[in-house]
């Protein structure tokens, strides 16, 4: 026997894809060849597999060894292959007999000293294999956890290479996935801590019930990073599919919380403004990290300070904004993720961020549009809801000391008002209002009419709103109206979106 075969999967995007992995052993100068599109890393995979072999007491061959990895049109990335090109070589050698591993898919990085570490990715490398029918895997013992949240496949765990071939060779145990799991993480923060804030707690129902981009726009102490932080809170609960696919994304950061759990509060990513622009979009060698606008993928992205982020990150976040998913060039192809995400950016009304109308900021009025200004084109353009906020005055903490709405209240009306806008999208695929093009709600059946839109014409025709401004502030209208259970948005409806959109009337 000079050939063998195991199976392992590679992951395009967020999603894996069963590959097979062929060891040939031939006679003739030693030497390893690794065919099907391998990446750096897998190409290193030849010196840290025969290392790991040699120091788990195992025989290297000397012979020409064939490796190659099918599909070959799949690019490969990373080093989740290594514990089946290990095991197909000494398979291929005759040192092993793979029986016992039939039907069994293999993963896990090696160590030179034979050790298998965990990997990015197992849990939607897991899910792969049990979608192509396979329902047993092994993964590394620290992958175990997350690897046993995709239902219907036995995980068993190794933590070594000598211990896979023990079991295969003698029988010998393999390792359980931990079964005392930690307690969920409690929830997050709660919309009861807001003290005042009416106009702002508005805006984040409106923006929760529509799915509508916000801004918030005031000076430091008027709570916008307290509000953002607990948009989530108001969100309903992602549901399996959107639940996978997040805890997927996780999986591939390497950033699952221990105990492997999918995640079903929607994310919440705020990157400082410093953050670089791989850092907010992905990149990174090998298998491609997910940045933060996929890590917020099916959640809230939250820029505070964002005029602060440099001009080639604001600009950068520009296309997974506009299309919901975001490309990554990467050697022998391109890498997609995910990136559906609600973006709440912050921002103080100007650069020295001293309370405004005070005498301490001497910001000239050129300054200030200038700052904001940076924030113009591609993000504030697609922000339907852009509130001012002024600083919380002592009389409004003394009268909400009394009792702030909890976030489970705001979140069952929100929930209501997803659901009737979902019905009514359902004929054009759609679910959220903030989905909805302009023009669309602009032609009959959805037109207003002119009687409730008014004041929002005669704004246009004097210049104050533009076009676009008039589509955004119909679809809050919308929002609005599913909010208080009415069937269709009327005049007092359109005239608090106006005052959402435009941040009067505070
Ligand atoms: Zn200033």
């Amino acid at each position: 026997m000079s050939y063998a075969k195991v199976l392992c999967v590679g992951l395009v995007g967020v999603t894996g894809h069963l590959v097979e992995v062929e060891a040939d052993l031939a006679p003739g100068l030693p030497a390893v060849v690794i065919s099907g599109l391998p990446d750096t890393a897998l190409h290193e995979s030849r010196d840290r597999v025969r290392a790991a072999i040699v120091n788990s007491g195992q025989r290297w061959p000397n012979r020409r060894i064939t490796l190659n990895l099918l599909p070959a049109t799949m690019p490969k990335y990373g080093s989740a292959f290594d514990l089946a090109i290990a095991t197909a070589v000494l398979g291929g050698s005759g040192e092993l007999p793979l029986a016992p591993l039939d039907g069994v898919v293999i993963l896990g990085e090696l160590g030179l000293d034979g050790a298998v570490r965990p990997v990015r990715g197992v849990l939607p490398m897991v899910a792969a294999a049990a979608r192509a029918g396979w329902d047993r895997v092994v993964v590394p013992v620290g992958n175990a956890a997350e690897a046993a949240v995709i239902p219907g496949i036995r995980v068993r765990a190794v933590d070594t290479l000598h211990r896979l071939v023990a079991y295969v060779r003698d029988g010998s145990p393999l390792l359980d996935p931990p079964v005392d799991l930690p307690e969920p993480d409690p929830d997050g923060p709660d919309l009861a801590d807001v003290a005042g804030q009416g106009l702002g707690r508005r805006a984040l129902e409106v923006a929760a019930a529509g799915g509508h981009h916000l801004a918030l726009l005031g000076p430091p102490g008027a709570g916008k990073t307290m509000l953002a932080e607990r948009l989530p809170s108001i969100l309903p609960e992602l549901d399996d599919d959107a639940a996978l696919e997040v805890t997927a994304l996780h999986s591939i950061a390497g950033l699952l919380p221990p105990g492997g759990r999918l995640l079903r509060r929607p994310p919440f990513q705020a990157p400082h403004h410093t953050a670089t622009v791989p850092s907010l979009v992905g990149g990174g060698s090998g298998l491609a990290r997910p940045g933060a606008v996929s890590l917020a993928h099916r959640g809230v992205l939250f820029l505070d300070e964002a005029p602060e982020f440099s001009k080639g990150a604001l600009e950068a976040l520009r296309q997974p904004l506009e299309h919901g998913r975001i490309q990554l060039a990467r050697s022998g192809g391109g890498t997609e993720y995910p990136a559906r995400t609600q973006l709440v950016l912050a921002a103080n009304p100007c650069p020295c961020a001293k309370p405004s109308g005070d005498a301490y900021c001497e910001c000239s009025p050129l300054a200030r549009r200038r700052y904001l200004g940076r924030l113009s084109g591609p993000l504030l353009d697609r922000i339907d809801v852009q509130v001012k906020l002024l600083p919380v005055r002592a009389a409004e903490l003394m009268e909400v000391a009394r009792a702030g709405e909890s976030s489970a209240g705001v979140a069952a009306r929100v929930a209501l008002a997803r659901r009737a806008a979902a019905a009514r999208w359902a004929p054009v695929g759609r679910k959220l209002n903030a989905e909805i093009p302009g023009p669309y709600l602009r032609r009959p059946p959805w037109r207003l009419p002119v009687r409730d839109t008014a004041e929002l014409r005669g704004r246009l025709d004097s210049g104050s709103i533009s076009a676009r401004g008039f589509d955004r502030i119909i679809r809050l209208a919308w929002t609005i109206a599913d909010l208080d259970g009415r069937d269709r948005p009327g005049r007092e409806d359109v005239l608090e979106a106006i005052q959402l959109r435009t941040g009067e009337g505070t």
